[in-house]
């Protein structure tokens, strides 16, 4: 009889250490949704950068509804700009969560209090379209002690130039083939690109720690 309970104690004890093995997967998950849309969890918290925007605007990727229905609740929504291919309004309505853009920036950088091993700094960035200013902010990522860049629209390399140890950063192709063209050097370890029109083809040789972000749904794995 003993035995029978001691069996039973010893695959309670299994199971239990096998679910929180799983919970505690010590990896951050980023999955590419299209344009610079990116879905960020470490299984506790989940942001979206750039997500929701609106399908298909300006000719870049269009997304299936499904992604806003698989919306997480209480979700995290950080936006380096208001153009349509980055944000909706309209879709963002009906989202519970906190939202933030450039309009409420300062209460963006507090977030690092209320989230456990995370911080975020935010760059003021130039984004002109025919020659016109948009205000636009790209943003720095401490989590988990894991440092991701994100771009957003922007072409401008001053801050990015120095900001040392990136372990990935999203970058726009204009500023990837900025910084080629200026000599000047991204400290990143990994790189993946984005916000690409649907079948652009990226020409010339592609560095191994560049990956172009054209599947939607690819996701990118950083253990901690
Ligand atoms: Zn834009």
């Amino acid at each position: 009889m003993t035995n029978f309970y001691q069996k039973l104690l010893l695959i309670f004890t299994i199971i239990c250490f096998s679910n929180f093995g799983f919970s505690q997967s010590n990896e951050i998950k980023i999955k590419f949704i299209g344009n610079c849309g990116l879905y960020m969890t470490d299984g506790e918290n989940n942001f979206y950068i750039d997500f929701p925007y609106k399908s298909g605007a300006h000719k870049y990727m269009e997304y299936d509804k499904s992604e806003i229905d698989n919306i997480k609740d209480n979700a995290i929504f950080i936006f380096t700009h208001r153009h349509s291919d980055h944000y909706s309004a309209k879709l963002l309505k009906k989202l519970t969560g906190q939202k933030f853009d450039p309009w409420n920036i300062n209460e963006l950088e507090n977030l690092g209090e209320t989230i456990p091993n995370f911080g975020i700094q935010a760059f003021q960035t130039s984004h002109k379209v025919f020659g016109v200013s948009f205000k636009h902010f790209s943003y720095l990522i401490t989590w988990h002690g894991k440092k991701i860049y994100i771009s957003g629209d922007t072409g401008d390399l001053e801050d990015l130039s120095k900001i040392k140890n990136i372990d990935w950063a999203f970058v726009n192709p204009w500023i990837y083939m900025n910084a080629e063209n200026e000599k000047v050097k991204i400290d990143a370890k990994n790189f993946g690109m984005y916000h690409l029109y649907p079948n652009q083809e990226i020409n010339g040789e592609i560095p191994e720690n560049l990956i172009i972000l054209k599947n939607q749904g690819e996701i990118i794995t950083i253990p901690y």
